[in-house]
């Protein structure tokens, strides 16, 4: 069977390795097909794919993108996107310098909360300077000792209520969908278990998602409880909708690792069903 993992981070977002070195995980996991999703940036994929050419192993060029939906954050996921398309870059290039003025913003309330210094401290861990995130802050207040580890950060600082939480418009759902579309990938909604959404305003969303041609949701995802996998796989299979899966791998202490979450419950569609680029890794020769 296929080792397929479709979400994972590098540097060039908030991700702690290099394109490379993501991949060599990947490939020292026994994963065959390895999509890197960093959050509103394509950069890392050239370097992700010469290393996954050398590996033998399949790179899927993907890209993890911010929206406001309803009031709440949401992730898209493209996958097989062409990180070359001027419609997809612009749309990504302009989410990125959003996140500079929200890092301003973030830093001033944390500022009044009497904690100092954390705009330059976050970009202090930030690789890609166009890209800045919570993860980032979250990084810098654990090394100042705020906090003990990530987790608990996110329950102190940074989260709807505490300090250096900031409300921030992202870009709007249509717009996600259709650079991905445009750029000839296929549109996946990252971890749905990890909104505020209620029932309804979940399956609001999969009807407006699916609406705009959107593709998959994942349902074996490194955000999910072992015990949600079998209530996202019965909504896809409801809405019509295709399934992933991802480890949402960010860094090797923490979270899951690539490659390492369970299968997809066979009665799922695959997003890969369809992919040409897969019959290598099942083709005798390689044996
Ligand atoms: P941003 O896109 O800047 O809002 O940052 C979102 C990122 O923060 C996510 O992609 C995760 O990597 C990280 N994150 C969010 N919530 C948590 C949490 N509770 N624990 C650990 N990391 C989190
Ligand atoms: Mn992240
Ligand atoms: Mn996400
Ligand atoms: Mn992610």
């Amino acid at each position: 069977m296929l080792n397929i993992d479709l979400h994972c981070h590098s540097n060039v977002s908030d991700g702690v390795l290099s394109p490379a070195d993501v991949v060599a995980r990947a490939a020292a996991n026994g994963v065959h097909a390895l999509a890197l999703t960093d959050h509103d940036d394509v950069t890392g994929i050239a370097a992700a794919r010469a290393a996954a050419d050398a590996a033998g192993m399949t790179l899927i060029p993907g890209v993890e993108i911010s929206v406001s939906w309803g009031g709440q954050t949401v992730h898209i996921l493209g996958l097989r996107i062409d990180p070359a398309h001027p419609g997809l870059v612009a749309g990504l290039h302009g989410i990125r310098l959003g996140r500079i003025e929200r890092a301003q913003r973030m830093a001033a309330d944390l500022a009044r909360s009497g904690i100092h210094g954390a705009y330059d401290g976050a970009f202090a861990y930030a690789a890609n300077k166009e890209m800045v995130g919570r993860t980032h802050f979250a990084r810098w207040l654990v090394a100042q000792g705020h906090a003990p580890d990530l987790r608990t950060t996110f329950k102190r600082y940074l989260t709807r209520g505490n300090p250096g939480y900031v409300e921030h418009e992202w870009t709007s759902l249509e717009n996600a969908v259709g650079w991905i579309r445009a750029s000839g990938g296929m549109a996946v909604i990252a971890h749905p278990g990890r909104y505020a959404f209620n029932a309804r305003e979940l399956h609001l969303l999969l009807d407006a998602f699916r609406a705009l041609g959107g593709a998959g949701i994942e349902v074996i995802s490194g955000s999910h409880h072992p015990s949600e996998y079998g209530k996202f796989a019965d909504l896809a299979r409801a809405f019509g909708l295709k399934a992933s899966r991802g480890a949402d791998f960010h860094a090797p202490d923490e979270g899951s690792d690539i490659g390492c979450l369970p299968a997809l419950p066979h009665y799922c569609r695959p997003v890969w069903q369809d992919w040409p680029e897969l019959a290598i890794h099942l083709s005798p020769s390689m044996a």
